[in-house]
């Protein structure tokens, strides 16, 4: 099953989409995470993305589209994944739909979050991440250690969970982004919406239920 998470940051695709590959016995494929660990380790596509990354812009379709060919393409996708966090434009949006024709696969659902700007706000300004498993924890402060992936990590403050750039990451959501659903909803794509205000057990709930689970 190949299922895309469309919804602004924060509104909690990545939490719930490491549930919903649980459940399916598939990979999460997050390119923020991707592209995270690749400027911790100091790559070139680590160097490419840091900037953009950094100032709540999006890096270059093209450097995207080549992480989603890898992972989709790698053995480990095989009975599907969920994609979180890609896509972010319409030509990544066209893009994934050449790579998935030419795997022979097919996109069986789009999920929608949906959910009002200034609760995102508050959620992302009081997240901090572990470095490593890269998990996103509320009222925890950075410094402190992190133990649930099985290696210790540290909770650090995203770069762009401070406040000029997550505003700057919700303008690039409504700018970029947001055209994303109309132009899935006028390929006939299989779009589910989800109210995704609530606690983590309401909203995987109302997830399942919208997905048929
Ligand atoms: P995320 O962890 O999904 O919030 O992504 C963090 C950052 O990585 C974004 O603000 C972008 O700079 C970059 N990024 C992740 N996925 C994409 C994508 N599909 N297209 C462009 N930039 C991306």
């Amino acid at each position: 099953m190949i299922i895309v998470l469309l919804g602004p940051p924060g509104a909690g695709k990545g939490t719930q989409g490491e549930r919903l590959a649980a459940r399916l016995d598939v990979p999460k494929i997050a390119t923020g995470d991707v592209l995270r660990a690749a400027v911790r380790d100091g790559t070139p596509l680590g160097l490419e993305a840091k900037a953009a990354m950094d100032r709540g812009d999006l890096v270059p379709d093209a450097v995207i589209m080549g992480i989603m060919k890898d992972a989709l393409a790698s053995p480990s996708a095989a009975k599907g994944a969920i994609l979180d966090g890609v896509v972010r434009t319409t030509p990544q949006a066209d893009g994934l739909s050449q790579t998935l024709a030419s795997l022979g696969k097919t996109l069986d659902a789009v999920l929608l979050f949906e959910i009002d700007e200034d609760e995102l706000v508050r959620r992302l300004s009081g997240r901090t991440t572990c470095d490593v498993c890269q998990r996103p924890f509320f009222g925890r402060q950075p410094g402190e250690a992190c133990e649930e992936g099985g290696q210790t990590g540290t909770l650090v403050r995203r770069k762009d969970d401070e406040p000029e750039a997550i505003r700057k990451r919700m303008q690039v959501y409504r700018d970029q982004t947001a055209p994303v659903i109309d132009w899935y909803a006028h390929h006939g794509a299989n779009m589910v919406r989800v109210d995704a205000l609530g606690s983590l057990e309401e909203v995987e709930a109302r997830m399942q239920s919208a997905l048929g689970l």
